[in-house]
């Protein structure tokens, strides 16, 4: 079935009761709010309706990245964000790693997560025994040194038969620094080491856990918050926003203004059950 194209998030509200917005490429860009997709935003929630933000970024801790939010002109309150770093604390208390040294691939926010999540951060680089590696951002450690550390003392603990978790919050590759230049993700880093461990280890190598989109964790986390899973996820990128919702079977909304452009009649795969080429304000 073709996507359907709409000229309006008004002539679909109706159908939803709660609403997931991508941050980047839908309420903000580079230069800050995209104020036709923030009024949208603030439209909806005046009329009572249930949003929440559902981000892969975790370079910041909730509370960090709600104040940026407002600071920008955003109303938006802490319980409306769910970021991939905040989906830690739950999943250390499914898998039982609380209180596991764990080996931290981001910020001094990532730590923070991971210390609300019961685990005792590490750094890569210090000869620590961890048994759990978080890769959330690509940012603040030497890049490569790292990785050949990560990468050494995985197999070691593999091979010695002793586990090793893998998880990774931020599932993105790539994003956009500026309108013409690209950046590496944390998800360009995983798939590095997935690929190194796998050459090392072959079928012992162990997968890493992705809670971002397009994976279902963050589906879930929304979910829960809402208490029902009629929600309609609004994004601008296909492989992350679009395929998250459908694989985990709610609908979406592809808006043109971010990283995907949207022409009269283009077919889109994965295909979202609506297209919106641009915002349009509720008049
Ligand atoms: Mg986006």
């Amino acid at each position: 079935m073709a996507s359907e194209a709409i000229s309006s998030l008004d002539e679909i509200e109706n159908r939803y009761q709660g609403f997931l917005f991508d941050a980047y490429g839908v309420l903000l860009d580079g230069s800050g709010l995209i104020p036709a997709g923030a009024a949208v935003w603030h439209d909806l929630r005046k009329r009572g309706k249930s949003c929440w933000i559902l981000t892969n970024g975790s370079s910041r801790t909730p509370e960090q990245a709600t104040a940026a939010y407002r600071a920008l002109g955003l109303d938006v309150t802490l319980d409306e964000v769910i970021t991939s770093g905040s989906l830690l604390p739950r999943y250390f208390e499914e898998q039982g790693l609380r209180g596991e040294l764990t080996c931290v691939l981001g910020t001094a926010a990532t730590h923070e997560l991971v210390q609300k999540a019961g685990g005792i951060p590490c750094g890569a680089l210090d000869s620590h025994d961890y048994a759990v590696v978080i890769v959330a951002n690509q940012t603040e450690f030497p890049l490569l040194e790292t990785l050949d550390a990560v990468l050494t003392h995985v197999c070691r603990r593999v091979e010695d038969g002793r586990p090793c978790y893998l998880i990774l919050t931020n599932p993105d590759l790539i994003y956009p620094k500026s309108g013409t230049t690209y950046g590496f993700t944390a998800g360009s880093l995983a798939l590095l080491l997935e690929a190194g461990l796998k050459l090392r280890l072959g079928p012992d190598a162990p997968p890493f856990a992705k809670l971002g989109k397009p994976f279902a964790p963050i589906f879930a986390e929304a979910e829960r918050r809402a208490g029902h899973k009629n929600l309609l996820m609004i994004g601008d990128q296909l492989e992350t926003d679009i395929l998250g919702a459908n694989n985990y079977g709610i609908d979406a909304l592809l808006v043109g203004t971010g990283l995907t452009r949207i022409a009269a009649g283009m077919q889109f795969h994965p295909e979202p059950r609506y297209v919106l080429s641009a915002w349009r304000a509720r008049t």
